[in-house]
């Protein structure tokens, strides 16, 4: 009988944790912008904002600054085409996603996910998840390629290089990006 209560208990638990769960994964609802390569996930259009102006998305015009977040869309696949044609490797298939968090602290806890031993860095990418991870307070459209370039690398190799020599890579591709 105490075996029966309990069990019936530890299933009212089990629908509890997962009610709370389910409501805490609503309250971080991202929104998207579909690029060519990528799916940029953002929490608040001010982030966007900030983020396509730090990788020189927004254009002058005759008319001043244009600053449609859309454009967000055709740099990000700009610096992408850049990344690819310096590694000189064009997966078919690459699709990433880019998160943007709004400051290191938050970027940090989104790092902690995936490892306690190592520091924050400014962004990263994560096969795990096919995405890159942005503090959009201080990207710039160099770390981002670097970021892109470990996940072309990930994508192009069936088994992924060492860390090493991606690192190696990723750093060609951002200093070279725009020569
Ligand atoms: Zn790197």
């Amino acid at each position: 009988m105490i075996g029966r209560c309990l069990n019936v208990l530890a299933v009212i638990i089990s629908i509890c944790i997962f009610l709370i769960s389910d409501n805490a994964s609503a309250q971080n609802e991202w929104k998207a912008y579909e690029a060519n390569c990528c799916t940029i996930q953002y929490s608040d259009d001010e982030h966007l904002r900030t983020f396509t102006l730090r990788i020189g998305g927004f254009r002058f015009t005759s008319e001043g600054l244009d600053q449609r977040l859309s454009l967000v869309k055709p740099r990000i696949d700009e610096i992408m085409e850049k990344v690819q044609a310096a590694l000189d490797m064009h997966p078919p298939e690459i699709r990433i996603k880019i998160f943007l968090y709004p400051d290191f602290r938050s970027l940090g806890k989104e790092f902690r996910k995936f490892t306690l031993t190592r520091k924050t860095p400014l962004a990263f990418y994560a096969h795990k998840t096919r995405s890159i991870y942005v503090d959009v307070s201080s990207i710039t459209d160099g770390v981002l390629a670097h970021e892109m370039a470990h996940g072309v690398i990930n994508f192009y190799f069936k088994t992924p290089p060492p860390a090493k020599m991606q690192e190696i890579l990723a750093q060609y591709v951002d200093l070279h990006l725009w020569d």
